[in-house]
């Protein structure tokens, strides 16, 4: 079981927490829990590290923000233990959840989880802070943002649990985020595929990692929430949503719609260089050196001026690589052979994703034109076998996917 970071906020919401383990351990089962710090937490700690360092060193920083997911851990401990459980935490090293050295944005490499399994036969129950590891070293890692997602599978994986239920705010995975779009609709079932797809394009109920972690080891995940009425009368159909293989999905009686889902993404910038020589070489010359600095480009798109051989080439990278791309680029100006660099962070990337994409014509013209009717400008254009993405501008992030969300159907009715 996993409980995120607004299950977690508060000695209130932990014992309400304690309540819905304990109810699983009662019904027969053994339980390993992993929690999320507080919400908020991380944030906060991460403000503490640019504060202290702008240039922070990633280890230090793993030191500081793998803090928070400690204090929950023990929290929930006490907790179950005040209301007669045996519960005990483990933390990242004392599991040991090893993960190789790449502070900040670790891997997990292996759990030995041989300690885990026997205290959990004698009816203990396991507590394991989310987001944190060990590296070879025996440093404290961290495995990227939204990582308590990715710890919980890797555990379900280690225990070959039955099952890995990721209790969040919402009771499921929905067609969009449901804080953006009131008319989103609970899918009851989603593929291993397609979640991958969302989480990778901005849906940010589950990280992209967890995901290809689980459809790797086949783990069961179930999203639903911690926010439920305990006494509520139990339904026949699941809570949450459950990821399920693309043969699970074809064995039930649920419609495969068109498209699944909608997400957005904010976190990207968009940089345009213009008058490059149209040569071969040119765009290698670009993103050459970016791959080099480790920084990752999305969305390409190049203009040929036929008559002028030059072109403009437009690319995203993450915001938060905004600022050294640009330095880079800036000096290679003259190796490159760019006129001016243009960047801009106020973008948005909305992607439709679905399966049912590969077998029908005309899913990204309806895209084009409901925008279109909306007047919403698009600025680039991505497509993979099971999503399209635009960029727009971030100002429009809404607007375009509330349009798009009726445009496809997706809207629950009223
Ligand atoms: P936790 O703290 O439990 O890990 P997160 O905030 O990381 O929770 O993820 C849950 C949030 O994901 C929801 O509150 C919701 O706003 C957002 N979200 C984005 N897209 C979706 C979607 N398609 N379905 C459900 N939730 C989504
Ligand atoms: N607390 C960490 C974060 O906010 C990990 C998590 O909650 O998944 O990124
Ligand atoms: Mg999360």
């Amino acid at each position: 079981m996993k409980f995120g970071g607004t299950s977690m906020a508060g000695t209130e919401r932990i014992r309400r927490v304690a309540g819905i383990v304990k109810r699983q351990q009662e019904a027969g089962h053994e339980v390993a829990v992993v929690v999320s710090a507080m919400a908020g937490e991380t944030d906060r700690l991460v403000n503490f590290c640019r504060e202290a360092n702008a240039l922070y060193d990633p280890a230090e920083y793993d030191v500081v923000v793998a803090s928070g997911e400690q204090v929950t851990s023990g929290l929930l401990a006490l907790t179950l233990q005040a209301l007669g459980c045996k519960a005990r935490s483990w933390l990242g090293w004392q599991v040991p959840i090893k993960t190789d050295d790449a502070h900040a944005k670790a891997r997990i490499e292996e759990i030995d989880a041989e300690a885990l399994i026997a205290s959990m036969a004698s009816g203990e129950i396991a507590v394991i802070p989310g987001f944190q590891g060990v590296s070879p070293e025996g440093r404290v890692t961290t495995l990227g943002r939204g990582g308590s997602d990715t710890s919980a599978v890797a555990v379900a994986a280690a225990v070959k649990a039955d099952r890995c239920d990721i209790y969040t705010d919402v009771d499921g995975v929905y067609t969009t985020d449901p804080r953006i779009v009131a008319k989103a609709k609970k899918l009851p079932l989603v593929t291993y595929e397609e979640m991958l797809e969302l989480a990778s394009v901005g849906s940010k109920v589950l990280q992209t990692r967890s995901v290809s972690l689980a459809m790797k080891e086949k783990v069961r995940v179930q999203v639903l929430s911690s926010f439920i009425d305990e006494n509520a009368p139990a339904a026949d159909t699941l809570p949450g949503t459950m990821i399920v293989s693309d043969e699970e999905l074809e064995g039930s009686d649920m419609e495969r719609q068109l498209i699944t889902g909608i997400a957005a993404d904010k976190n990207e910038a968009k940089v345009t260089l213009t008058r490059i020589a149209d040569r071969p070489g040119a765009v290698a010359s670009i993103f050459g050196p970016l791959a080099e600095a480790n920084i990752n480009v999305d969305m390409i798109i190049q203009n040929i001026a036929k008559d002028k051989g030059e072109t403009d080439v437009t690319f995203t990278v993450p915001q938060a690589d905004l600022v050294r791309a640009q330095a880079l680029l800036e000096e290679r100006k003259e190796a490159i052979g760019y006129f001016r660099m243009i960047a801009e962070g106020n973008v948005a990337k909305i992607s439709v994703v679905g399966v049912g994409m590969r077998s029908h014509a005309g899913v990204a013209s309806t895209m084009f034109r409901a925008l279109a009717d909306r007047g919403i400008n698009i600025q680039a254009i991505s497509t993979s076998e099971i999503k399209v993405s635009v960029l727009i501008d971030a100002d429009e992030t809404e607007l375009a996917v509330r349009v798009l969300h009726t445009a496809y159907e997706l809207d629950a009715a009223a």
